[in-house]
């Protein structure tokens, strides 16, 4: 098996390659993490992002895998992991749930008119959107979704109740959201999946806070929150399968590995050339063997993502093969920065503001952020539930 790019795939990884690079050096003072929840923490971290995501959008790589026709630029899914891999290595932001999330509703069953209202707003990186998505009672059986409710009054639909967990709702201009619209309908068959700006009345964002304090995500409320009919993708109460296209998207995401394969590489540089005691860790025979077996995983990792990328270049829905991804990829990450931390011994959990800090403080960063990664976007106990539904066919209960 040839596991090469092809020479178009490698001259444009090349071009990422530089211009990412030429960004990294733009960064903002301190800046020392892409994880996709520091733009939202900092003010300085988010004109950033919205800067690098305006130019992405004019360079025309938030829309790499849409068809031409639609203002995308005709790459497939392997085009599209190595511009996230690029990015993420060079710590970029710029990118979100928009161009993938919300673009695959839209491409897969949006009107004509959607795609030319939506498309070309989501490819400019003009837009920045949120997934309206979990509940107080609804996370992993989302399809239980009760407490946003959508009514139909005259040509608009009246939101109420509530979301949690909205990473970036207080930043961005968007959101996906779910709402429960036939309250009689089995579970699956009566939510909508609407797309709409915030900046309307009736919505109201409170922060909740991370564990080490940082603002990423919120409560969302709605009380008369109104949504034009025209902007449910899909049909309504058929929400549930235009979300499920985007999904597999999202859980092969690359960039994750690119992250953590970033601080990795900069953690053996680090202790190649620096010692505690006259000694260095790298001489240590169970620091050798924890940074190898990081090293096989990331590898193994990086290459898994890979394959399902190319599955789904050729059009395949794979949500077996997707679960296994983000399932292996975010406990590894998890892994991988518990691993740098104790490695660089009593320096490790030092913030990044301390002037004792090592690395940037990235690891300690990693290790407190890392943990939701096994949360976000599905469980990694519901991960396994799809592999075994979906990709071994083992009857769903
Ligand atoms: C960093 C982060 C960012 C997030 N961003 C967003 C966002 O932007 N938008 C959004 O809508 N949501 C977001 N979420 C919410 C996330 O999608 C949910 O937290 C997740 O789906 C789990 O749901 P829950 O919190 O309700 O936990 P629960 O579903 O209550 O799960 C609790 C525990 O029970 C286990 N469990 C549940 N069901 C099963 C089962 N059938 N079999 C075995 N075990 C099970 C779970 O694995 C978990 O350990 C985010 C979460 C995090 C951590």
């Amino acid at each position: 098996m040839d596991f090469s790019l092809t020479p178009e795939q490698e001259a444009l990884r090349q071009e990422f390659e530089e211009y990412f690079t030429e960004k990294e050096k733009q960064a903002p003072e301190g800046w020392f993490t892409a994880k996709v929840d520091y733009c939202y923490e900092h003010d300085e971290a988010w004109e950033f992002h919205r800067t690098i995501g305006k130019e992405l959008g004019k360079k025309g790589w938030l829309s790499l895998p849409w068809p031409k026709e639609l203002g995308g630029q005709g790459f497939g899914q392997i085009e599209q992991m190595i511009f996230q891999e690029v990015r993420a290595y060079h710590r970029i932001p710029g990118f979100d749930p928009g161009p993938v999330v919300a673009a695959a509703g839209v491409l897969e069953r949006g009107t004509d008119e959607q795609k030319k209202k939506w498309l070309p707003l989501i490819a400019s990186g003009e837009s920045t959107w949120c997934e309206g998505w979990s509940e107080p009672d609804s996370g992993s059986d989302l399809a239980s979704i009760t407490a946003t409710t959508g009514v139909l009054d005259g040509d608009d639909w009246v939101i109420s109740g509530q979301k949690v967990w909205t990473t970036g709702a207080h930043r961005c201009s968007h959101i996906i959201l779910l709402a429960r619209t036939d309250p009689t309908a089995p579970k699956h068959k009566g939510i909508t999946y609407f797309l709409t700006p915030m900046d309307v009345p009736g919505i109201e964002v409170r922060p909740i806070l991370r564990m080490y304090r940082g603002h990423s995500f919120n409560e969302v409320f709605f009380d008369g929150f109104r949504i034009p009919k025209e902007n449910i993708i899909g049909e309504a109460n058929q929400g549930w399968y235009v979300l499920m296209a985007g999904m597999d998207f999202e859980r092969t995401g690359v960039s994750f590995v690119a992250e953590t394969r970033r601080d990795f590489d900069e953690l053996i540089e680090f202790i190649k050339e620096h010692g505690y005691d006259g000694r260095s860790p790298a001489e240590i025979a169970v620091v050798r063997h924890k940074l190898a077996q990081c090293q096989i995983e990331l590898e193994i990792w990086r290459q898994w993502a890979y394959y399902v990328a190319s599955l789904q270049s050729k059009g395949a829905h794979v949500p077996g093969e997707a679960s296994s991804v983000k399932r292996v990829g975010s406990e590894l990450m998890v892994g991988v920065s518990q691993v740098g931390l104790e490695i660089l011994g009593m320096y490790g959990p030092l913030q990044n503001s301390s002037k004792w800090a090592r690395l940037r403080g990235a690891f300690e960063y990693a290790c407190q952020h890392d943990l939701g990664m096994t949360i976000a976007g599905g469980t990694t106990e519901v991960q396994k539930n799809i592999i075994a539904w979906m990709g071994l066919e083992l009857p769903r209960k």
